[in-house]
Formats: structure tokens, C-alpha cells, sequence
């Protein structure tokens, strides 16, 4: 019998690509991660490639999402694999991504902790809307839909702000930047240059 407790995975456009290459995250602080990213025109080998690296580079740092200009590439791109509040993992890739969330009496906050592979070992609250929805492109550039709550949510906003030159950081209180700060730098031996390849 299965286990009914265990996580199931939701890809409804397919796998993430495989076989890539795991590469240096690129830390905030690095212009390439506080701009707008350029526009995914092309949907072809080399955007693949460069996909199938962002996967392995998001699995060998235990992370839920990357996008592109973690890894110094600026495209709107990112890649995730993360789990909703009933634990349905969900995976996809989005060029180009927009979000949208709900409004007026839907609007619910969540404050739970939020963390980034570009600022690693470091988390604290950051209010964000409990349930989003992201519109884009797959990798041969059919459009694509993902919505979810829990992290999910949380994940789908994070990685489309990164396509866009937001960092969490720049949605937090001084005080809370400063409290990030703080746990970052208690931690920060243990994510030397190069990491996680
Ligand atoms: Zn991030």
C-alpha cells in the first residue's frame, strides 16, 4: 500500500531537464541580480543547457527554485521543485514569468520564514500573499500556468522577483535586513566562493 502521508510530485509540463552542470551561485551584491533580466527570445539547445544547469546547480545547494542570474546568466528564466502546504511537490520551468495574486478579501498574508541560495543560510519572515498564480513560457516556448500555496507560493514570487532584479532583501524592514545580515554572517563559512559546485 502506499504510504498516503508521502509526497507525491505534480510536473504537468514535463520533467526538468537533466545532466547539467552544477555552477558557482552568484551572491547579492552582483549587478546582474538588481536589474531587470532580458527577455527569453529563443527557445532552443543552449537555453536548455543553461536550464539543466540551473536544475543541478538548485539540487546540489538544497534548494526549491533558481533563477538564471544565480548562476551570472541574465535571462528570465528560473526553475523549481517545491512543495505546496499538502505536500505535492510541484516542478516546472518559466521563461519570461509574471505573477499574479489575489486581491482585496482573497489577499491573505503569510509570514513565514523565506530564505535565498544568493544570500545562503539565512532566513526570516517576509510577508507575502498565501497563494499566487505565474504565466510564461516552457522550454520550447509553449505557455505555461503554475499556481500554489505554502512555500509554493512563497517560491513562485521570490524566483519571478529575481527575474525582475528583486532580491527578498528588498522587500524587508531595516530591522529585518539587519537580523538577515546577522544570521548570514554566523553561517558564512560554511558557503565558501564556488559553492554549491
Ligand atoms: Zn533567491
Amino acid at each position: 500500500m502506499p504510504d498516503p502521508s508521502a509526497e507525491t510530485e505534480h510536473a504537468p509540463y514535463g520533467r526538468l531537464p537533466s545532466g547539467g552542470t552544477i555552477r558557482p551561485m552568484t551572491r547579492w551584491g552582483t549587478p546582474v541580480m538588481h536589474h531587470p533580466q532580458q527577455r527569453v527570445e529563443t527557445y532552443d539547445e543552449s537555453l536548455r543547457e543553461l536550464v539543466a544547469d540551473m536544475v543541478a546547480t538548485m539540487y546540489a545547494a538544497d534548494g526549491v527554485g533558481l533563477a538564471a542570474c544565480q548562476i551570472g546568466v541574465d535571462l528570465a528564466v528560473f526553475v523549481f521543485d517545491c512543495p505546496d502546504d499538502s505536500d505535492v511537490r510541484t516542478l516546472g520551468v518559466v521563461c519570461n514569468p509574471e505573477v499574479s495574486l489575489p486581491e482585496g478579501k482573497d489577499r491573505q498574508l503569510d509570514e513565514d520564514d523565506e530564505g535565498c541560495l544568493s544570500f545562503p543560510g539565512a532566513f526570516v519572515e517576509c510577508a507575502r500573499p498565501d497563494f499566487a498564480t505565474v504565466t510564461g513560457f516552457g522550454l520550447d516556448g509553449e505557455p505555461v500556468t503554475f499556481s500554489g500555496n505554502g512555500l509554493l507560493a512563497r517560491c513562485l514570487q521570490h524566483e519571478t522577483d529575481h527575474t525582475k532584479g528583486t532580491v527578498f532583501g528588498d522587500r524587508l524592514s531595516t530591522k529585518l535586513r539587519k537580523k538577515l545580515q546577522k544570521a548570514h554572517d554566523r553561517v558564512t563559512e560554511e558557503y565558501p566562493e564556488g559553492w554549491p559546485a
